[in-house]
């Protein structure tokens, strides 16, 4: 029973981990799982058992291997493994697993090219957990850099040119923002409000907010993309 036993929680611990590491709730299931058979593998050792990890084949009729299968599948439809609750609080659970997802959040993002617009505002995710923020489509689109100008919609040919209805340069959401001719008067109401002008983009968010969306908001992206010229 004893092998069995030990069969099953490898078994439960692999599909746990292949099939379901990559939700919340199951990311904690999977850890629960997994210190439990550091627990199980200890208490083993120390009663005399050597334990080894191996490959087995499946399907092919191991008895151990099959019934592995079989335990494991009932184990990961079964609801009731959640037993290590009863001595972790919850809390401390949820809190690493969010710690842990702030910080893969944090790796993938430092490595990555996209959501180079988003960084400017937010430079971490700490940064962007940290602000609450009222997430209009026009501000979506401004800490994304996607939609609603003409040099992102070319990009992806839905716009014949980049260029602003200014005149000047590419209607880029930095040029709509901070540069263009077309949106000076509410710039102005905006500059008005913040000293010094400029501020950084993570100010403009963070201690600026109020008055950063309220400017965000009065821009008729949509006329400024159609817009002549
Ligand atoms: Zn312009």
């Amino acid at each position: 029973m004893l092998r069995n036993d030990r069969y099953y929680t490898f078994k439960a611990a692999e599909y746990a981990y292949t099939y379901s590491i990559r939700t919340y709730s199951t990311y904690i299931h999977s850890n629960l799982l997994i210190e439990g058979i550091r627990k199980k593998v200890a208490s083993l050792e120390r009663s005399g058992w050597k334990i080894l990890f191996s490959w087995v084949k499946a399907h092919a009729g191991t008895y151990g291997n099959e019934l592995a299968d079989r335990l494991a599948k009932e184990a990961a439809r079964s609801e009731g493994t959640n037993y290590e609750f009863t001595r972790i609080p919850k809390s401390t659970l949820y809190q690493e697993a969010e710690e842990e997802t702030r910080q893969k959040w944090q790796r993938e993002r430092t490595t990555s090219h996209k959501a180079a617009a988003t960084k400017h505002y937010f430079p971490t995710v700490r940064d962007r957990l940290r602000t609450k923020i009222n997430l209009t489509p026009k501000m979506t689109a401004v800490l994304t850099g996607h939609g609603m100008t003409r040099a992102y919609l070319q990009r992806f040919h839905l716009s014949e040119k980049a260029t602003c209805s200014c005149g000047h340069e590419n209607q880029t959401m930095d040029h709509l923002l901070f540069h263009c001719t077309n949106t000076s008067i509410q710039r102005e109401i905006l500059k008005q409000q913040i000293s010094p002008w400029p501020a950084s983009k993570q100010d403009l968010i963070s201690k600026y907010q109020k008055e950063f969306s309220a400017f965000v908001e009065s821009i008729d992206f949509e006329l400024l993309l159609q817009s002549a010229q």
